[in-house]
């Protein structure tokens, strides 16, 4: 016979009775998480409007934005399948970049070093 003795020592061993969770097709038994609510974003919110730029004005003497705009290597100005601007804004940003290389804000054959380590606007992969 079982004594009774040992199942009361075994008692606060084994999980509470009452159902705490699922048995899967596995055989794994799958806890099932506290039903506690949890904040979803609104699926029905529309989706940002505009590129990246559309709220800021562009201004020729903001180097450091306008050098996010520029290869690092070659100075040349990413186009707009790469920066991902609107028409409008892409325009504004090259000719105000354009406008920096004459005033001699910018240089025109590489980006300034001080500005290397800028988050990358494009998501241009460059090779270190
Ligand atoms: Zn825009």
């Amino acid at each position: 016979m079982f004594p009774l003795k040992l199942l009361q020592r075994l008692k606060p061993v084994l999980p509470p009775s009452g159902h705490t969770g699922f048995r899967s097709l596995t055989g794994h038994v799958v806890r099932q998480s506290d039903d506690t609510l949890v904040k979803m974003d609104n699926p029905y919110r529309e989706p940002q409007k505009g590129c990246l730029l559309c709220s800021i004005q562009v201004d020729y003497k903001n180097v450091q934005l306008l050098s996010q705009f520029v290869s690092p290597h070659t100075g040349r100005i990413y186009g707009r399948h790469i920066t991902g601007l609107c028409g409008r804004k892409q325009k504004e940003v090259s000719k105000a970049i354009k406008r920096a290389h004459a005033m001699g804000f910018m240089s025109v054959t590489h980006k300034h070093p001080q500005f290397m380590r800028d988050p990358n606007v494009c998501g241009v992969k460059h090779i270190n």
